[in-house]
């Protein structure tokens, strides 16, 4: 994830100063020298890494830690405010009718993004559109046509007129009935002239609302320069970074952000529609410094449990009620899979963040992951009665489910353990009350 290092080594320093009722200037100092590095080898912008290091250790050295807060609180609390200031509230996206411009280099990921976006205003009740304008690249005008069909979204583009702003005329009228639309335009390799001319060409045709600068999280200091060229030719008004399930270090982004004067949108973590996530400072930040992310782990459970439900007719309720079969945590596992990698979910667990996740060697969450898997493998080779009653599987059976599915048998029997393991608590859920299920649910919320 972005900025990853800065969160680790942040959390190290921090650790260092734990215990300590008064910080020295030494301490400071290392904190702020961990910050640069971190920021620097993230390759934000070194302006940038000065004016936010100098601020945190003024106000570390300068204000008094109100009673009762530690030193290692109170430094965290300003790096935090620091970083939040820096990176600005999310870009304001109203959830009403709008028209939306997507711009960027090639590859940056804009036709992926504008799909996503459209899935994201379609999952909030609006009706979006896509609009492709890019006759530049090969490929675009199928690529944007097939994830708005992922996205089951309406879409708009002509693959027989090579004038963009042709297309971007003719889209907003093809797609009046829309409430959002979003408009995809063409990339190139590196910054041109014939770019930035199309593009305020399409600009002026289209007279978006807003306008976002899609970026891949691998942009380096490049980004400074695109950020500012774009700014300068149509406004921007918002940033989506894209490509945050790489390894890239995301600085670059951040450095765009602060040259356009704008904010983040957006964050894009995968090539499918669903992968797209409204950017939160506030949660972002605190993932980053291992506060954890309640407020966003409950959206994404939510949404995953609604998914599931709607897909597979599966009510969890009805679990709660009756036997928790295999079926069940089947469904389950669906939905933890919806929610994205376990090691995301798990960041965004007050105290399961940062500290626990950097002890884990680094495939632990891959082991669990590859598991899980191997788990919904062998329940495909299960027949309907197995699914419901797991007891009947005794060593024949097993043998023919290992066959059938390829899973070894050791692999198998953990999971009936598993399901045992989960269907024991489950029990003890269901001897509680209605009024203690919602209690515990406020409390999950709080
Ligand atoms: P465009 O030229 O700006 O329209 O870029 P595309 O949308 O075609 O994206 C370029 C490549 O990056 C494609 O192969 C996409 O599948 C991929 N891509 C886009 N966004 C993401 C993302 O968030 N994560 C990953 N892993 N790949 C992405």
């Amino acid at each position: 994830m972005v900025l990853d290092d800065l969160g680790s080594s942040l959390r190290g320093t921090m650790d260092s100063l734990r215990g300590k009722s008064r910080i020295d200037e030494d301490d400071v100092q290392e904190v702020v020298k961990q910050i640069q590095r971190s920021l620097l080898s993230a390759d934000v912008d070194v302006d940038l890494v000065m004016e936010l290091s100098d601020s945190i250790k003024t106000r570390a050295l300068e204000e008094e830690p109100p009673g009762g807060t530690t030193a290692r609180d109170h430094v965290l609390k300003i790096v935090y405010e620091e970083m939040v200031d820096l990176i600005g509230e999310s870009t304001e996206i109203p959830l009403e009718e709008q028209t939306i411009m997507l711009a960027g280099l090639q590859g940056s990921g804009k036709t992926t993004t504008a799909a996503k976006m459209a899935w994201w205003f379609s999952k909030k009740g609006l009706r979006p559109a896509v609009i492709q304008t890019d006759t530049f690249r090969p490929g675009a005008y199928d690529q944007a046509k097939q994830m708005s069909e992922n996205a089951e979204v309406e879409f708009y583009g002509d693959p027989d007129n090579d004038d963009p702003v042709d297309i971007a005329r003719e889209g907003l009228e093809a797609t009046a009935d829309a409430d959002v639309r979003i408009v995809d335009t063409a990339g190139r390799h590196a910054l041109e002239d014939d770019l930035i001319e199309e593009i305020e060409q399409i600009d002026d045709a289209v007279d978006p609302d807003r306008s976002l600068l899609v970026l891949d999280a691998a942009i380096g200091q490049g980004a400074k320069e695109q950020a500012r060229q774009f700014e300068e030719s149509i406004g921007i008004d918002g940033v989506v970074i894209t490509k945050l399930d790489g390894t890239a270090k995301g600085g670059g982004a951040l450095t765009a952000v602060n040259e356009t004067g704008s904010s983040i949108a957006f964050l894009g973590a995968g090539e499918t529609v669903q992968d797209i996530e409204r950017f939160e400072p506030n949660g972002f930040i605190s993932r980053l410094l291992g506060m954890g992310d309640l407020k966003q782990l409950s959206e994404r459970v939510e949404r995953a449990m609604e998914e599931t439900q709607e897909e597979d007719d599966w009510d969890p309720e009805d679990m709660m009620e009756g036997e928790f079969t295999l079926k069940d945590m089947r469904n389950q596992m669906k939905a933890m899979d919806r929610m994205g990698p376990l090691d995301q979910v798990l960041d965004m667990i007050p105290g399961m963040g940062g500290g626990i996740m950097d002890q884990l060697p680094d495939d632990a969450m891959d082991v669990t992951q590859e598991r899980m898997r191997s788990f919904e493998i062998a329940m495909d080779s299960m027949t309907e009665e197995e699914l419901e009653n797991p007891a009947v599987i005794k060593s024949d059976r097993l043998e023919r489910i290992a066959r059938g599915s390829g899973v070894p048998k050791e692999r198998i029997e953990e999971l009936l353990e598993q399901h045992s393991m989960m269907k024991r608590t489950m029990d003890q859920f269901g001897n509680m009350g209605d009024g203690d299920m919602q209690r515990m649910m406020k409390k999950l919320q709080q």
